[in-house]
């Protein structure tokens, strides 16, 4: 057994827990890291080994944004997952997925419950954010409020099935927050690009929890070179555009980095200047302090 398949045995079934009552599980996997360096070494046949090794060769394909060499590979899971987080999954259109059916069968009789100390706020600055949570005396309210609906809403459901109605009606007044079970087959390129869009900070915590589970507990293992060559070129890499070089530019030219918020705006470029608000000027100023260029206040 190499150490790919006995990653794969260990990995099959094991169910990682995500939020109260979901979870991921790695069913089936194609492929390793050596699949997507034998993919692309056909490119050249035997000609690159010399020249590369596998690492290097995987750090390239994944900085110069090569795709096909990691579709060699792909990762069948099984998912539980409350259906308002769904929604946002079933976005991504590149995977193969069959689901629980609630016209065929009952629904799943779980619901994601919140705890009354994890009730986001809404974010000021970010209308799909949200920062800081209620107290949790807040809270307790609105958690025993939540409790009581998904009560109502299953006896209600129970109700009409018990007189005969069917599934597929009966099911309509289930809340978002009911749990769904689906397998879900992607190849390694689309995967990882469900990853990045998914585990960024602005995603929304939920399926950012069920993406960093997928990414840490079965893609790093199963594609440890893969793994490595994302996180550094994709997943804490930093994009700067041709105005935010022409920022640093200015900035660099005055003398003026690390640069206080007077300086930074000065160095905007027109477009930006005058502007009360500007997404793009706060995204630039984010990305310079995270660099260490702008001073934070
Ligand atoms: C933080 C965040 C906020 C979002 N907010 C909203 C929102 O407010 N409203 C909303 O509706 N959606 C929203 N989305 C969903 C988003 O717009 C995408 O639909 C979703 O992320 C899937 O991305 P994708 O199309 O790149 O992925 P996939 O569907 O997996 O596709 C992968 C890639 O394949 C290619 N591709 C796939 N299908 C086609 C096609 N038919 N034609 C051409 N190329 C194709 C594209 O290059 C695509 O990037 C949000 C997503 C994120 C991460």
């Amino acid at each position: 057994m190499n150490a790919n398949a006995a990653t794969l045995e260990r990995l099959r079934w094991k169910k990682f827990p995500v939020l109260d009552d979901g979870f991921v599980c790695l069913v089936d996997a194609m492929g390793d890291d050596a699949a997507v360096v034998q993919a692309a070494r056909v490119s050249y046949q035997a000609g690159t080994r010399a020249v590369s090794d596998d690492r290097t060769l995987i750090r390239y394909l994944m900085r110069h944004r090569h795709t096909t060499p990691f579709e060699m590979a792909e990762v069948k899971l099984l998912v539980r997952v409350p259906m308002d987080c769904w929604r946002q999954w079933i976005r991504h259109r590149t995977a193969s997925i069959n689901e629980t059916s609630t016209r065929y069968s009952i629904a799943i009789d779980a619901s994601q419950t919140t705890p009354p100390d994890r009730w986001r706020l809404q974010a000021a600055s970010n209308r799909q954010g949200s920062e800081g949570f209620l107290d949790a005396q807040a809270g307790a309210e609105f958690s025993a409020e939540e409790a009581a609906l998904q009560q109502h809403a299953k006896a209600a459901y129970r109700k009409r099935l018990e007189r005969g109605i069917a599934r597929e009606q009966a099911r309509k007044d289930l809340p978002l927050s009911t749990y769904t079970e689906a397998y879900w087959k992607i190849d390694l390129h689309n995967l990882l690009h469900f990853l990045e869009l998914r585990m960024d900070a602005l995603a929304q915590r939920e399926i950012r929890d069920y993406a960093g589970a997928i990414g840490r507990e079965i893609v790093r293992p199963l594609f440890p070179l893969v793994w490595e060559a994302f996180e550094d070129y994709r997943l804490h890499a930093l994009d700067l555009s041709r105005l935010e070089q022409e920022v640093v530019g200015r900035l660099a030219a005055a003398g003026k980095l690390p640069a206080d918020e007077e300086a930074f705006l000065a160095a905007c470029g027109a477009d930006w200047k005058n502007l009360p608000r500007c997404r793009e000027r706060d995204e630039c100023r984010a990305k310079l302090v995270r660099l260490g260029l702008i001073r934070e206040v």
